[in-house]
Parts: C-alpha cells; sequence; structure tokens
C-alpha cells in the first residue's frame, strides 16, 4: 500500500509502534517475505529520508536567490490560505491518482487499482491488488514523489519561482513514505513479483517461481 504520509487499516492498532519491518496477515502465501513497515516506523524513517533532501533544497534556494525570495514564494503558496487548502488536497488527491496510473500504465491489470482513505488517521491511499514486477511496483512508488516534488521543487530553484519550489518541497515531504518502500525494497531484482499489502505501508515479496495471474 503506498500513501501520503503512510498508514491505513490500523486494525486493532496492532502496529503501530513496532520495529521495522513487522507484520503478517492471515492471507499471506507461504514463503512470502514481508517488506512492510509500520505505520509509526513508517512515519518516522519517511522524515528520516526526506528530512536532508529538504534542508539541501532549502538552503540551495536561499544561496541562490536569497532568503527573502524564499520567504516570498512561501507566502505566495500559503496565502490566500483557502487557496492553499484547496492546493493542498488536490495535490494529495493527484499523488495517490499518480500511483495507480504509474502502476497501470507498467503492469497492473485493469481493474486492480484501487483508492480509499482512512478517516481515523485521515489518510488517503493508493492500493494495487495484483502481483507485479518489482520494476513496476518501484516506478509505482516514485512516480508521485517525482513528479509532484522533485520536478515542481527543481524547476522552482531553477527559475526562482518560490511558489513552485515550495509545492514541490512540500510534496517531496509527503512522498517520505514512498521513499521508504524503495529503501525496504533495495536489492530485489526488478523481475521478481512483489504485492502491494492491503493495509500496510510496502509490500510482499512472492516465492521465486510464483506465475504471475493476468
Ligand atoms: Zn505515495
Amino acid at each position: 500500500m503506498l500513501l501520503v504520509e503512510e498508514t491505513t487499516n490500523l486494525k486493532q492498532g496492532e502496529h503501530v509502534g513496532s520495529p521495522l519491518p513487522v507484520s503478517m496477515e492471515p492471507q499471506e502465501i507461504e514463503g512470502t517475505e514481508d517488506r512492510t513497515a509500520t505505520v509509526a516506523a513508517a512515519n518516522a524513517y519517511a522524515l528520516a529520508f526526506v528530512l536532508p533532501a529538504l534542508v539541501a533544497l532549502v538552503a540551495a534556494y536561499a544561496l541562490i536567490w536569497g532568503w527573502s525570495a524564499l520567504g516570498d514564494g512561501f507566502n505566495a503558496l500559503i496565502y490566500p490560505f483557502w487557496r492553499f487548502l484547496l492546493i493542498f488536497v488536490a495535490g494529495i488527491v493527484v499523488h495517490e491518482a499518480l500511483h495507480g496510473i504509474a502502476w497501470r500504465l507498467t503492469a497492473a491489470p485493469k481493474g486492480t487499482i484501487s483508492f480509499g482513505f482512512q478517516v481515523k488517521t485521515l489518510t488517503p491511499y493508493a492500493h494495487c491488488s495484483a502481483a507485479l514486477p518489482a520494476r513496476a511496483y518501484r516506478i509505482g512508488a516514485a512516480t508521485p514523489g517525482v513528479m509532484l516534488g522533485l520536478v515542481p521543487a527543481l524547476v522552482g530553484l531553477g527559475f526562482e519561482m518560490g511558489a513552485t519550489f515550495w509545492f514541490g518541497t512540500f510534496f517531496t515531504l509527503a512522498a517520505g513514505g514512498d521513499a521508504l518502500i524503495l529503501w525496504l525494497l533495495r536489492g530485489v531484482p526488478s523481475d521478481h513479483l512483489v504485492k502491494d499489502h492491503p493495509s500496510l505501508p510496502g509490500c510482499l515479496l512472492l516465492p521465486v517461481g510464483t506465475e504471475r495471474a493476468a
């Protein structure tokens, strides 16, 4: 499962606070390997993953364009605040949609992508029920962070577009959980089949030799 600021279906709150990685669901296939994170761990690690990138981006902007330009850009993004809220909500919806679109364009069969929103933690998510090659899963995981995060941040940085820069910086932060999932998948061969976890950030590695159902 991929989400903005991770989570979902914290059933019985069972995984909160446990060290990463963890979790086993009853429907898991014999021989699968868990590559999921707990929600709590995902949040903490996500921040650790993207914070250095954010500091570097902000410092670069300030050095190139000046601190006041940095501040002006921030104000241009968040005021008027109602507009910022609209942008924020739209960005989150687009973030999740991009996960689904990227999976669909790479390997996910029709009808296997779903979207949802966990009210309890105010967390939207995208989920793919089909087994995917790790390569496709990674592309799906990375696409929102690149397209909504890094690209606008770098465009804003390059052209002194402060609001665009801050938008990209914010949505880079929002992709921290996705960065963690990519990290959990490091070393997995690109053709290895994985299955997005239905309720936790991350996925399961299917046993070698598993056939892909169409
Ligand atoms: Zn995401």
